[in-house]
């Protein structure tokens, strides 16, 4: 059956009525949020609109709604609501998918930048039950208040367009941002428009006066940077970033997680403190406490100490290591890829030791040798290989990372 809505022919269906109350996705609105939105709308609990209305289990939302795409409950919300299925699909974090990451986030563990949700089964001491950000800012300048998906990027520490520190947690009562299980366990939903109201304290995120944190300057360009690139999808300004943001993006996950570890990364932390005139701080208990679980605060210093390591790229990065005395190797890591941009970078301002060839190089060196004519002797290697041999003297590096016995710590 067909009928005219608005000039446009679309489809009626009616098994599936269009709602009440329809709202397409705002600007960059989350689909948590938007269903949340929905249901308020429609005055019911949002546990209803997934069982009653949408007809999925009420596991649905046991998941992280925003983190896979689901076919079927996209291909339901656009039926009901009368959008696009474009605008439902950019609703979900998997829209950053070529921007910010190489591939769509797997179905468990963790994410990169990907604030987590939930609690997992076998260590709950890893998962943070802090998994969105607002700004108060925003929302009370909104004409239909929602939170933003890039609220949940554990990489947005500021507000781009208020230039104010972002919020974790209820500013009154300091509990995690949880708008959507505000109605949970409630017979009546409540008087108030629950949404932007704290489910523990109850106070107004909206419409009450906030003492806000102004951001320093460079650490609100340089938010405002990341946004861009997360629009444009590349950037002239941002090292690795000319073709491809997901490579920029992976290198700059690479040093937070070298800023953020205890051990020899620590002293990269003391340069800035003692730089800086600020007390030194330790936001990990162990080396595999990730990015994305720190609290806004800590993640904040350690976004502003990697803007410094990416000024005047990687002049800065080298005079900074090289005076924390922190080495290459501690800034490899073979566990996870490294994007070429840093390890380049980290191999000419921070690799110190001459070349040494392998046995399995000297091996196949001697051979070709002996093929060829030669001796296979020593130093006739050595020369062939380039290193160090009587006919052939090698200009040692300059060594900016004493070790050994004589080498001061
Ligand atoms: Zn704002
Ligand atoms: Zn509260």
């Amino acid at each position: 059956m067909y009928r005219l809505r608005r000039g446009v022919l679309s489809t009626f269906d009616p098994r599936n009525p269009l709602l009440a109350y329809r709202s397409r996705p705002r600007e960059d609105e989350s689909l948590l949020s938007w269903m949340t939105r929905l249901a308020r709308g429609n005055a019911v609990k949002l546990q209803c609109l997934a069982t009653d209305i949408l007809g999925f289990s009420p596991q649905l939302l046991a998941h992280d709604l925003d983190r896979l795409p689901d076919e079927e409950l996209l291909g339901r919300l656009v039926k009901r609501v009368g959008c696009t299925y474009e605008q439902a699909y950019s609703t979900g974090m998997w829209a950053y998918q070529g921007l910010l990451w190489f591939e769509t986030p797997k179905a468990r563990g963790p994410v990169d930048w990907l604030m987590p949700m939930g609690r997992s089964p076998h260590d709950r001491r890893r998962i943070s039950s802090y998994t969105t950000q607002m700004c108060c800012a925003c929302l009370a300048s909104d004409p239909i208040p929602y939170f933003r998906r890039y609220w949940r990027l554990a990489l947005a520490v500021v507000c781009p367009v208020h230039g104010i520190y972002l919020r974790d947690c209820c500013p009154w009562c300091h509990g995690p941002i949880e708008f959507h299980t505000t109605d949970f366990g409630c017979r009546l939903l409540p008087s108030v428009e629950p949404m932007m109201h704290c489910g523990k304290c109850g106070h107004d995120w909206c419409h009450e006066s906030w003492d806000e944190l102004s951001a320093p300057e460079n650490l609100v360009w340089f938010q405002r940077q990341l946004c861009q690139l997360l629009v444009d999808g590349w950037s002239a300004e941002l090292p690795g970033a000319g073709i491809l943001s997901p490579a920029f993006f992976c290198g700059l996950k690479c040093l937070l997680q070298r800023l953020n570890q205890p051990g020899r990364c620590r002293r990269l932390r003391e340069y800035f403190a003692l730089r800086d005139a600020e007390l030194l701080f330790d936001p990990c208990e162990h080396a595999l406490q990730r990015f994305e679980c720190l609290r806004l605060g800590d993640r904040a210093r350690l976004m502003g100490m990697a803007q410094d390591l990416l000024m005047s790229w990687p002049n800065q990065f080298g005079d900074i290591a090289r005076a924390s005395r922190v080495s290459s190797s501690y800034f490899t890591d073979y566990r996870h890829l490294m994007p070429y941009w840093l390890h380049v970078a980290i191999r000419n301002e921070l690799f110190d030791q001459d070349y040494a060839p392998s046995q399995q190089e000297r091996s196949a060196a001697k051979d070709y040798l002996l093929r060829h004519g030669g001796t296979g002797s020593a130093d006739e290697v050595n020369g062939l290989l380039g290193v160090a041999s009587v006919n052939h003297r090698v200009a040692q590096r300059k060594r900016w990372n004493p070790r050994g016995p004589g080498a001061r710590e």
